[in-house]
């Protein structure tokens, strides 16, 4: 199996999810939402699992979920990774629509103290890997209970 160069940051120009990076990139988290039925669709994949339609609008959301699952990563799996452990690898329920989960990661936490649905907020940062040229700002999470100076 052959990788790109840049692997493991996420082609920010591959179709179906250039418009979720381009947002990210300006603050914003979004997700597409069918034209017809106006259900939010998630992993975008050009049809409406709902209805069929081929017509999405990429919509900016709240940016605020629950957390849904989530995992502690102690042990690198790839090299690019060796740098970042331990780290919290988590699924997020966006507050739209619980049946969208987003794969994140969840950050500025003590993973210990995390719990199911708890109430989590969208942060951007960047993506970087050691070894690896460039970075991409992607959507990670933070409990909302976390806020700058205590406020
Ligand atoms: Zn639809």
């Amino acid at each position: 199996m052959r990788f790109r160069s840049d692997f493991p940051l996420p082609d920010t120009d591959w179709p179906p999810t250039r418009e979720f990076w381009a947002a990210a990139a300006r603050g914003e988290l979004a997700v597409p939402r069918c034209d017809a039925c106006q259900r939010y669709v998630w992993y975008p994949d050009g049809t409406c699992r709902f209805c069929g339609s081929q017509s999405f609008t990429w919509t900016t959301v709240t940016g605020r979920g629950r957390l849904f699952s989530w995992s502690v990563v102690r042990r690198a799996f790839i090299p690019q990774l060796a740098a970042d452990v331990p780290y919290v690898a988590g699924v997020v329920a966006i507050e739209e629509d619980p049946a969208v989960r987003l794969v994140t990661r969840i950050v500025d936490c003590d993973p210990a103290s995390l719990r199911a649905d708890t109430p989590v907020r969208v942060v951007f940062r960047p993506l970087r890997f050691a070894g690896v040229q460039g970075e991409v700002t992607a959507p990670m999470f933070v409990p909302c209970r976390n806020r700058p100076f205590g406020i």
